[in-house]
């Protein structure tokens, strides 16, 4: 099932006012982005961009393409947790990563206040602004199928807390392997939602407004 809300103002109106505005500046002394595609980098990374298909929590696309891009340490160290999940018999499926500025600030406009505890603040920028954030789950290697968590992707319930205690022991197991794999290598898990994970090295990058056009 899909989660959906009812964008507060038609959804290409926010696109079109929000390509006009400019992202928060970012300090001095970051590191150079450098975007890597996931795709290339294994065939078991699996993707369901869903900000590219109308299957988001706005019912309409809002990327160009289904591509998803990290800065290459974070996209090297997802590797690396796609490897250790391949010996226990799981791949990973991406719903998100790299998120142009702009998207943030159309998801919060379009976001009523008593769920913008789900959406970044574009003020701050996402850090899948940054390259830096992941929103992913896990499927069966065999199979292909997806394994089942407490919560779709972007539900936003309590369901989709990290912490959710009443989801079923199978669900609750899941949930947390997927953590422990991506906390090894660096990612964080955000209490709101179990699906997103950010890397450590997140406030070293830029926030970026490149459109997928143009990557
Ligand atoms: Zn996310």
């Amino acid at each position: 099932m899909i989660f959906r809300i009812t964008p507060l103002k038609p959804v290409a109106q926010l696109m079109e006012q929000a390509r006009k505005e400019r992202p928060p500046e970012s300090g001095p002394g970051l590191r150079q982005p450098e975007l890597v595609d996931l795709a290339a980098l294994s065939p078991d990374f699996k993707f369901d961009v869903r900000y590219a298909t109308d299957r988001n929590f706005l019912g309409v696309p809002v990327y160009a393409s289904s591509h998803a891009f990290l800065e290459k340490p974070a996209a090297e160290a997802l590797s690396r947790v796609l490897a250790f999940l391949k010996t226990k018999g799981y791949g990973l499926l991406i719903f998100d990563a790299y998120r142009p500025w702009f998207i943030t600030k159309v998801f919060w406009d379009a976001t009523p206040a008593d769920k913008h505890q789900y959406v970044a603040n574009p003020q701050t920028g996402s850090r899948h602004n940054r390259g830096c954030a992941v929103d992913l789950t896990l499927y069966d290697l065999k199979t292909g199928a997806q394994i089942e968590m407490p919560s779709g992707f972007d539900e936003m319930t309590e369901r989709a807390h990290s912490d959710y205690a009443g989801a079923t022991a199978q669900q609750k197991a899941a949930r947390q392997l997927l953590k422990d794999a991506m906390q090894k290598e660096g990612f964080t898990q955000l209490p709101a939602e179990w699906w997103h994970f950010d890397y450590k090295d997140w406030a070293l990058y830029p926030i970026q407004n490149i459109p997928f056009e143009e990557l």
